[in-house]
C-alpha cells in the first residue's frame, strides 16, 4: 500500500508502472550523428583544403576571359590579373561630347568586369576551379555642348597724340565670337568669329597749336549756390564765356543755375552724376552716369550737351570710347591750378595766367566745396589775360578753332 492509497480508501489502487531498462543506452543513439557531424566537418576541410591549399600554394588553373582559356596561378587578384594582362586603363570609356569630340580617352567609366556572373568584388581572387570572366569597355560619358554667341568688343585707336579735346573719327561696332561650351564644365571648348568687330577710331585736337589768342576758362563740380552766381555775374559783366562742367546730382538740385549759365552764353557741359571715378566703374555703371546727368540737363534746359570732362580726369581709351560712341565730345585741360586746394586768391591768378597760352584749357571749380578765393581771383584772370590781349572761347568754340567738326 502506498501512502496515498491510505488517505483515499477504496479508491482502486492504481496500476503500477514497471520501468524496464532500454536494450541501448541513451548515449549510444547519438553516436549516428556524431559520425555524420565529423563526416561534414571532415568533407569540409578535404573541400577547403582542395580549394585552398592550390590557392596558398598558386598552383596554376584555366581561366576564361571572354571565353578564350588562359593560364595564371590560383590566388592571384582578378584585377591585378586582367590589369596585367589586358591594361585595364585601355578598357576605359572615352570622355567626350555631343558633338564627337573626345575630351579625354580615358575619361568614361572604368573597364566592366564580371566573374561567374556577378560583378568583380573588390580583392577577389583567382579561384582552384578557374573562373569565366567577362571583361567589357567602360562606357564613355558624353558632355552635351550648347552654341554661344559673345560680343567681343571693339579696339579703340586715338589719333591726334595727346591732344585735349576728343572726338570720335568713327564709330566702332562689336563683332561677335560664336563659342562651343562643354554644358557640364562650361570650358570653352571652340571658338570662331561670326562677324568681325570693327575699331572705334578717336581723334585728339591739339589746341595749343592754334594762331588764335584764345583761352578756354572751365568751371567744374557746379552749379553752387552762391558761387555760381558770383561766377556768372563776373563773365557777364566782362563779357566773357566760359565752359561749367556740372554734376548730375547739382542740376537736379539747382536747375535754375544751370539754366542762368546758359542764358549768360556760356556752355554747359557734364560733369557725371556724382563724380565717381570711371576708371571703377563698369560699362553699366558709366552709361548710367551719362544718362542721368544728361536727363537732369535736359529736365533743366529742355536741350542736350555734347560734352563731357570725366571726374579728375580719369579715364582709359576704352571709356573715352564708351563716352565718345554716345555722341559725346570730351574736354580734359592743359592749365591746373589747383584752385580747389585754396591756394589764395594770388596763387590762383598767378598759375593760371602764367600757364595761359592760345589754346590753353583752364580748369577751376564753381562747386565741391567753398570756392571764394575763385571767384576772387577770376575777375584778377580776366583782366590779366585781356591785358594780354587773350580773348575767351567755350570748349567747343576752341575745339572748332583747332579744326574739329
Ligand atoms: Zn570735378
Amino acid at each position: 500500500m502506498t501512502p496515498e492509497a491510505h488517505q483515499h480508501k477504496g479508491a482502486p489502487e492504481p496500476r503500477r508502472i514497471v520501468m524496464r531498462k532500454s536494450p541501448h543506452p541513451a548515449h549510444r543513439r547519438w553516436v549516428p550523428f556524431l559520425l555524420i557531424g565529423v563526416a561534414v566537418v571532415l568533407a569540409m576541410a578535404a573541400y577547403g583544403a582542395y580549394v585552398w591549399v592550390p590557392v596558398w600554394f598558386h598552383l596554376p588553373v584555366s581561366v576564361t576571359v571572354n571565353s578564350r582559356p588562359y593560364k595564371v596561378d590560383s590566388g592571384t587578384k582578378i584585377h591585378t590579373f586582367l590589369d596585367d594582362t589586358f591594361g585595364l586603363a585601355s578598357y576605359q570609356g572615352k570622355l567626350k561630347v555631343d558633338t564627337g569630340q573626345v575630351l579625354d580617352p580615358r575619361g568614361g567609366k572604368p573597364a566592366v568586369i564580371t566573374v561567374d556572373g556577378h560583378p568583380l568584388h573588390s580583392g577577389e581572387r583567382i579561384r582552384f576551379g578557374g573562373n569565366a570572366i567577362k571583361l567589357a569597355r567602360g562606357a564613355d560619358v558624353i558632355h552635351p555642348t550648347a552654341q554661344k554667341s559673345v560680343a567681343i568688343a571693339p579696339k579703340v585707336s586715338l589719333q591726334g597724340g595727346n591732344g585735349r579735346l576728343i572726338s570720335l573719327l568713327r564709330a566702332g561696332r562689336p563683332g561677335t565670337v560664336l563659342e562651343t561650351i562643354d554644358t557640364v564644365t562650361g570650358k570653352v571648348l571652340s571658338s570662331k568669329e561670326a562677324t568681325s568687330a570693327i575699331d572705334t577710331r578717336l581723334q585728339a585736337f591739339t589746341t595749343t597749336g592754334i594762331k588764335a589768342r584764345a583761352v578756354a576758362l572751365t568751371f567744374d563740380d557746379g552749379p553752387n549756390d552762391g558761387e555760381t552766381q558770383a561766377i556768372v555775374a563776373t563773365l557777364k559783366k566782362e563779357n566773357v564765356k566760359a565752359t561749367f562742367f556740372e554734376l548730375g546730382i547739382n542740376i537736379k538740385r539747382y536747375p535754375a543755375l544751370t539754366r542762368a549759365v546758359v542764358s549768360g552764353g556760356n556752355l554747359v557741359g557734364l560733369h557725371s552724376w556724382d563724380h565717381k571715378d570711371f576708371t571703377k566703374l563698369s560699362t553699366s555703371q558709366i552709361s548710367g552716369q551719362l544718362s542721368d546727368s544728361q536727363a537732369a540737363y535736359k529736365a533743366a534746359t529742355g536741350q542736350a550737351t555734347q560734352w563731357f570732362r570725366l571726374p579728375y580726369g580719369a579715364s582709359t581709351l576704352t571709356i573715352d570710347g564708351q563716352l565718345t560712341s554716345r555722341n559725346f565730345r570730351l574736354a580734359y585741360w592743359t592749365v591746373d591750378p589747383n584752385d580747389w586746394r585754396r591756394p589764395g586768391v594770388d596763387k590762383i591768378v598767378s598759375r593760371v595766367v602764367s600757364g595761359a597760352r592760345p589754346g590753353a584749357i583752364i580748369l577751376m571749380h564753381d562747386g565741391g566745396g567753398d570756392r571764394s578765393q575763385t571767384v576772387a581771383a577770376l575777375p584778377k584772370i580776366i583782366a590779366a589775360l585781356k591785358k594780354q590781349g587773350y580773348t575767351f572761347v567755350t570748349v567747343d568754340e576752341l575745339y572748332r578753332l583747332s579744326g574739329g567738326k
